[in-house]
């Protein structure tokens, strides 16, 4: 997902001034900007119906029952008692219609909270939301390895889509949990680790919400550490030739390219041994909003919005922050977007990142920052970087603007380096597609059906995922 506009003060705003002082543009582009009409590949707009919506806006249901139980007890009871399909939701954050049901929504959010910690072992409900825990460990001396650009989810749903950070020795949440606990369509509670009932353990570590609802869980974490963060422009051509080094370098590489300006934004963060503490402002909202206003006034004359970043974009620019590792890597998003993000072999990142930015460029519309980042290879059946080390490439549509280019324009370029797409992250792929991009697919889907041989836990989108006739 974006982060350009948080992580970094590189201002555009500059940009924006200069060119609205130019009476030219005033005059040439009055009109905003003729957006791509959308069509039925991916979800619709919103209907403006009441009941449920995922973040963005775009998934909605009325389901029969929303239920919070408060414990395992009254999870069991609900499974137990209940005929109707069911599905859990954590945070509703992601875009892929995983959660809507008409049957029963089953929210964790009361069973909540880290319940003990030895050494760098951690037990922890599973709705505990993400930004709790990073508070919850740091108070105990610990710290995730790793972050994704938010931590708004709760942590059974960020692990059940493979939700991941940057760094390319660095794997994604669901690689560092030591055992899981989880109560069956049947209605069991059931433990399983790498030792104990390993082959639903490796299914259950990225599950979609798919084998049960996730309840505990035991994760590897680290003593506390700092982060020093470095931000800088580069010209495109630069930071594409100098990706691979630069991720070789430090603990967290990824970049953002500004589309429509030939620069990307490096974001680094290293270890940091020294106590400061340095937090510049963040400009990140307003960087967005300067991008939009470039968008606005030149969007319809690509080679005007062009030649303005050009000008006025300072290259020399430079941030720097220093604080404890969960405080630089997550924030919040207050700008609604739609996002695909496709995770690919590393050897074909920069080549597939250059294809699509190329396409992105034939859209006027976008202007949000495409985010190129790094995961190492773990071992879950449906991680998407399953034994291989990752590029993951992101296209970002603002809230309300045309996506459907996503499935039609982009998804055709990673599907050519086979990609993976991100489970939580909008895709057209199918069973079939899938079959032939995890080895361990068939396994899965095994297990799948011997936990739940009626398909309680399955909604349209996964009936479609894992191939299942309604
Ligand atoms: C602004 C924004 C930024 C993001 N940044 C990143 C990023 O940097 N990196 C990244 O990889 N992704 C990112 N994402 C995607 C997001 O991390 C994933 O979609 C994640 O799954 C959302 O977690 P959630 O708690 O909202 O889960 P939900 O979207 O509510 O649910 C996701 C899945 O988990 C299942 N589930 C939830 N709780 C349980 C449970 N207790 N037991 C079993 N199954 C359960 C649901 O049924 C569903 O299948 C971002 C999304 C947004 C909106």
């Amino acid at each position: 997902m974006m982060q350009n506009t948080r992580r970094t003060a590189i201002k555009v705003g500059a940009v924006v001034g200069a060119a609205g002082s130019l009476g030219l543009l005033a005059e040439l582009l009055k009109e905003p900007v003729e957006l791509a009409a959308a069509d039925a590949a991916l979800p619709a707009s919103p209907s403006g119906e009441p009941g449920w919506s995922n973040w963005s806006g775009i998934n909605r249901c009325q389901p029969t029952a929303l239920l919070n139980p408060q414990d395992e007890k009254e999870i069991v009871e609900i499974v137990r008692n209940s005929s109707a399909t069911l599905r859990c939701v954590g945070a509703g954050h992601s875009f892929t219609a995983l959660v809507p049901t008409d049957g029963t929504l089953i929210s964790l959010d009361r069973v909540s909270g880290v319940i003990d910690a030895q050494g760098t072992s951690v037990r922890l409900k599973g709705g505990t939301r993400l930004a709790q825990l990073e508070r919850e460990l740091d108070a105990r001396g610990l710290a995730l390895h790793n972050q994704a650009d938010i931590d708004a989810q709760s942590f059974a749903g960020a692990i059940s889509t493979a939700t991941h950070g940057t760094g390319r020795e660095l794997q994604a949440l669901h690689a560092k949990v030591q055992a899981l606990r989880l109560v069956t369509p049947a209605g069991e509670a059931i433990e399983c680790s790498a030792t104990s009932r390993p082959e639903l353990f490796r299914a259950a570590q990225v599950s979609l919400g798919s084998l049960g609802v996730i309840t505990e869980a035991t994760i590897e974490v680290m003593p506390a550490y700092r982060l020093h963060r470095q931000v800088w422009l580069k010209p495109l051509d630069d930071m594409l030739a100098g990706a691979q080094e630069l991720a070789q370098q430090h603990r967290h590489f990824e970049f953002f390219y500004l589309p429509f300006t030939g620069y990307a934004a490096a974001v680094t963060h290293d270890i940091d041994t020294g106590s400061e503490v340095l937090r510049p402002e963040s400009a990140d909202e307003s960087m967005l909003q300067h991008l939009r206003q470039l968008r606005d006034w030149s969007g319809r004359f690509p080679k005007l919005r062009r030649w303005l970043a050009q000008k006025l974009i300072d290259p020399g620019q430079r941030e720097e922050a220093r604080d404890r590792s969960w405080k630089l890597l997550s924030t919040s998003r207050p700008t609604k977007f739609n996002e695909t993000e496709f995770h690919l072999p590393q050897e074909h990142g920069v080549a597939c990142a250059r294809e699509v930015i190329a396409l992105l460029e034939r859209h006027n519309d976008a202007y949000f920052p495409l985010e190129f980042r790094f995961v190492k290879a773990d071992d879950a059946w449906l991680s998407p970087f399953h034994q291989r080390d990752t590029c993951s490439i992101a296209v970002h549509a603002a809230g309300g603007e045309a996506y459907q280019y996503f499935a039609h324009e982009i998804e055709p370029i990673f599907r050519k380096y086979q990609g993976r797409p991100h489970w939580g992250k909008l895709h057209t792929h199918r069973a079939e597609d899938f079959a032939a991009l995890y080895p361990k697919w068939n396994n899965f889907l095994e297990i799948r059906k011997q936990l739940d041989p009626n398909g309680r836990m399955l909604n349209a989108h996964l009936r479609q995922v894992f191939g299942v006739a309604t």
